[in-house]
């Protein structure tokens, strides 16, 4: 069975990706399973969505936990522990990675026994959760390095699965499809079919043994991972607010009630002051202020100016 992941962000199209590569192995013969995972959230939040593709029919179910290919449509993702790139990867796994970067650096960076491919990235753009066509160049990609799927059926899925678009919107998609498919070429049949899982190779869990404890201290659990406070969501903005204090004219009760995420908070002085680590990034802030006093600007650049500031 082929165990497919798409890890990308919200608007990048990686739910697109998992329709068309499942609908091209269907098309191929294969039975097969597609399916998002994601939350109420907006777009830029990281999700994912998986592709399992098999000659009989496939009764597993939930996340794949052990893939065979694992596609990243966007770089910044891969160390983000929240978005779970790396569960599950080892010396079995092909990592395709849309980058900049080398697949040397990768393998240094992650330290990791996994073969790391890299898709080359297009130009940078303002806002990531827009990269145009990335969903219809990973599925190509994965296509191409499972080596089961024709080019000509690759075309014919995509265009089943995007033609409620419009041609316009099928031809520009093919376009950037077949390069990536043909730069592929090179690691085509990289990914293999793993086996199914068996009863026989089961490895009991290391237990590990926890004290009891009074309920007051172990049943808390909004002082644990992913509850509002300790998720630093700030990880999932693609683009940043940032507040003009010369402009300001401190109708706090504007901005902070309009927040979505209770991420401006009101300082001594009556200033609003946005919480960095819980600001998503939707940008309601921008268009409610009514003197215009905040400006949204590009995450990376926002993080270039910071480290240039650091150093200076
Ligand atoms: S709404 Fe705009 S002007 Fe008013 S406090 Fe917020 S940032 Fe300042
Ligand atoms: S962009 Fe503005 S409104 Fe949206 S979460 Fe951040 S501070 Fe709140």
């Amino acid at each position: 069975m082929f165990r497919i992941r798409f890890h990308g962000r919200g608007g990048q199209g990686m739910k697109t990706a998992s329709r068309i590569l499942g609908t091209a192995f269907f098309i191929e013969g294969y039975e097969v399973q597609d399916a998002p995972r994601y939350g109420a959230e907006r777009r830029g939040a990281p999700i994912f969505a998986y592709v399992r593709a098999d000659k009989v029919a496939v009764n597993e179910r939930g996340i794949i936990s052990h893939p065979d290919l694992v596609v990243v449509s966007d770089d910044t993702l891969v160390g983000m522990p929240a978005a779970g790139v790396m569960q599950g990867i080892d010396q079995n796994t092909v990592l395709l990675i849309n980058s900049h970067e080398t697949a040397d650096t990768w393998q240094q960076r992650l330290n990791t026994q996994a073969k790391i491919i890299i898709l080359p990235a297009q130009e940078e753009i303002e806002d990531r959760a827009e990269l145009p066509y990335i969903g219809s160049q990973c599925a190509a990609a994965a296509a191409a390095l499972s080596h089961v799927i024709s080019k000509q059926t690759f075309t014919q899925a995509l265009t089943e699965e995007l033609q409620h678009l419009g041609d316009e919107v099928v031809k520009q998609n093919l376009a950037v499809a077949s390069t990536a498919f043909d730069a592929m070429a090179p690691h085509s049949g990289i990914v293999k079919e793993s086996a199914l899982p068996s009863a026989t190779d089961y490895i009991k869990p290391e237990w590990i043994e926890l004290p009891f404890e009074k309920a007051e201290i172990s049943a808390p659990a909004i002082h644990s991972g992913a509850t509002s406070v300790k998720v630093r969501t700030g990880l999932w903005r693609t683009m940043r607010p940032v507040i003009n204090y010369e402009k300001c004219s401190g109708c706090w009760w504007i901005c902070s009630t309009y927040c979505p995420d209770g991420a401006i908070n009101v300082t001594d002085d009556k200033l609003p002051d946005i919480d960095y680590d819980h600001c998503k990034g939707c940008l309601v802030c921008v268009a409610q202020c009514p003197p215009h006093a905040i400006e949204s600007i590009p995450e990376h650049i926002a993080k270039e100016k910071e480290l240039a500031g650091a150093k200076s």
